[in-house]
């Protein structure tokens, strides 16, 4: 049985504007959206945000590019791990942590986690210790995984999960979901809810940003497009992800939600809704 919970590990305010928001009444806004999951193998978080040591020394640790471009709102209570503890848990019970990929805002709390298992796609352990493209040395902050995570590395092996080929990650119900294409071993996360509708939940990291990505006909605002070509590892790659992502929700409907890292939107939609997963 499995339990879990939402939780909003930082606020980005990008640059951009309605570029990024898609309207002239919102802010340009982005959430970091993190999971908590009770499972029969203890607390399982899926992505871990930033850390305390990136509150503490945020120029050191992420660069000036990305607190400029990201606007960042660092807070020491909005660390996963302050979070955990405000829910009555200890670091150490934590004791998997299942990442989308190694990006900052994604990465940036596995420290704060040490006795954690971290699983993660072995090509995306790789990018990240052994980054092959200038994106790839950018991208990565080696001083986020200096501390030395105990790594448990997956790589798919013929299961499939509704058509995408996944892979056991820490029980039958916590699945990586591999979505090369944003970084290169980048994966989504299944977790199954325990419940019927939906039976399971995607968090599908950044595979795409905008709610209206996985629409039809799919909509995004031009800087957040934009964005998302200039980073990706593999764009046609990452383009192909999100048209089988639209594929899953029609197939699907609401026995699958699907959610992302970063948008506001539905981190508010679904922390609002008294029946969410
Ligand atoms: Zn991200």
């Amino acid at each position: 049985m499995t339990k879990i919970r939402h939780l909003n590990l930082a606020t980005m305010c990008p640059v951009g504007g309605r570029l990024v928001s898609g309207s002239p009444a919102e802010p340009a806004e982005l959430v970091v959206h993190a999971l908590l999951v009770e499972t029969d193998e203890g607390l399982v978080l899926v992505d871990t945000g930033f850390g305390l040591d990136d509150v503490r020394d945020a120029r050191a640790r992420l660069g000036a590019p990305l607190l400029w471009a990201g606007r960042l709102r660092l807070r020491d209570e909005d660390t996963a791990i302050r979070q955990i503890e405000r829910l009555g848990h200890r670091a150490s019970d934590v004791r998997h942590i299942v990442v989308t990929h190694l990006d900052p805002d994604h990465a940036g709390g596995l420290a704060d986690f040490p006795h954690a298992a971290v699983h993660v796609h072995r090509r995306e352990q790789e990018a990240a210790l052994h980054p092959s493209t200038l994106l790839e040395r950018e991208r990565y902050r080696p001083a986020q995984l200096a501390h030395g995570p105990t790594w448990r590395l997956h790589e798919e092996a013929g299961e499939t999960w509704n058509g995408f080929a996944s892979v056991r990650a820490v029980t039958d119900d916590v699945l990586l979901v591999p979505l090369f294409g944003h970084s290169r071993g980048h994966a989504a996360v299944a977790v199954r809810t325990g419940g019927t509708a939906p039976e399971w939940l995607l968090h599908a990291g950044d595979a795409y940003f905008f709610h209206g990505e996985l629409d039809e006909p799919p909509t995004c605002p031009p800087g957040l497009a934009l964005f998302q070509r200039v980073v990706a590892f593999d764009d046609a790659a990452r383009r192909a992800n999100q048209a089988r992502l639209r594929q899953l929700r029609r197939d699907q409907g609401p026995r699958v939600r699907i959610v992302s890292a970063h948008s506001p939107h539905e981190y508010r939609e679904i922390t609002s809704s008294r029946t969410s997963p």
